[in-house]
């Protein structure tokens, strides 16, 4: 039997390059290996956006359009909707008695997220949201995952399952598989900009399904080294967002680019130029795949229920076993 990999994604919004080269690559890669569920996390996305169910539901289709865009293959991999999946629901029940809040108040990236939607939460965050990194343990073992591709920031989820499944084990007796983390080739891509982290909720992202229009304007507005002004100036490139951009995008072009720039020969304009195009280069057979779909939502909604309908009966075989352990088998 193939080792499994459940991975996912957020509907709150398209999805990026930071995206791509964090988790998608990764994920597109190992579908030949491995037996792949990709998770679309509607639950998951209601935690901080309770209050905008539509914009949830409107990217769930967007999102699994992304994932086929770039390669995710139906014929390879289990594409599902998480909401449609209740055993996930009552195994995080079950999970939460093994997690402290304390424990829940120290994960980083709980933390930095809560602190960047002070907006939404004011003074004191929602049960759902602290409790997010519990139902992504139950979205991991309800596939009994070994992997799971994902991008930097989720580490400390990984680890907070593998708390979960080593406890869950010891009381109960061992049933739960502990799963690895993967990072990507990029394990967390800068937001255009300069912020530590592309995010879909960020509003400094590159979207895989931007038109070639949307990313020249983005790649042009994007903030290049201060101090350098004029063509003849020397740059600084470890201080400028494109020459960032270019270390992904044009590495074969690095260090022309690099000596170019330090020695006053190339100019910002120029230089934005080129790696717009080199990005919509790279875009396009993604846009091409996407039209495709785009052109058969039923098509679309057809995978997301078959793969839905194939992943229950994993998560039912789970579920039945954690239950036999919690001797809930009435
Ligand atoms: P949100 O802001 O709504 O949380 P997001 O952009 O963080 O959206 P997610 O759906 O939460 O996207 O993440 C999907 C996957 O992509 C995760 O594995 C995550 O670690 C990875 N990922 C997200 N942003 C980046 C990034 N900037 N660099 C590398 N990987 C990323
Ligand atoms: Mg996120």
């Amino acid at each position: 039997m193939k080792k499994r990999i459940l991975t996912g994604d957020r509907p709150t919004g398209s999805l990026h390059i930071g995206h791509y080269f964090g988790a998608l690559q990764n994920r597109v890669t190992l579908q030949d290996k491995y037996d792949t569920f990709v998770l679309i996390a509607d639950v998951q996305a209601l935690t901080d956006n309770f209050n905008n169910p539509q914009k949830v539901r409107k990217n769930v289709f967007e999102v699994a359009m992304d994932n086929l865009a770039v390669g995710i293959d139906p014929d390879k991999s289990t594409i599902l909707i998480q909401s449609l999946i209740p055993e996930i629901a009552e195994l995080t029940v079950f999970y939460s008695n093994l997690v402290t809040i304390s424990r829940l108040q120290r994960n980083p990236t709980v933390k930095e997220e809560i602190k960047q939607k002070k907006e939404l939460f004011g003074e004191s965050v929602t049960f759902g949201f602290l409790g997010y990194p519990v139902s992504q343990a139950a979205d991991i073992t309800a596939f009994q995952a070994d992997l799971v591709p994902v991008g930097e920031d989720q580490l400390p989820m990984i680890e907070q399952t593998r708390e979960i499944v080593r406890k869950f084990n010891q009381i109960y007796g061992k049933t739960l598989k502990e799963p690895e983390g993967k990072v990507g080739e990029y394990p967390r891509i800068k937001g255009l900009d300069g912020d530590a982290k592309m995010g879909k909720s960020l509003k400094n992202a590159l979207f895989l399904s931007d038109t070639p229009g949307i990313v020249e304007e983005k790649v042009n507005s994007v903030i290049t080294d201060t101090q350098k002004i004029y063509l003849r100036d020397i740059g600084h490139p470890q201080v400028c967002m494109i020459f960032y951009f270019h270390q992904i995008f044009n590495k074969d072009a690095l260090s022309l680019i690099r000596q170019e720039c330090k020695l006053g020969k190339r100019g910002c304009v120029a230089c934005k130029r080129e790696l717009a195009s080199t990005i919509n280069e790279f875009l396009e057979p993604i846009r091409e795949k996407r039209k495709y779909y785009g052109n058969k939502p039923d098509l679309v909604k057809e995978i997301l229920m078959q793969g839905t309908e194939r992943a229950r009966k994993v998560a039912k075989d789970t579920l039945r076993q954690v239950k036999e352990k919690m001797f809930l088998n009435y």
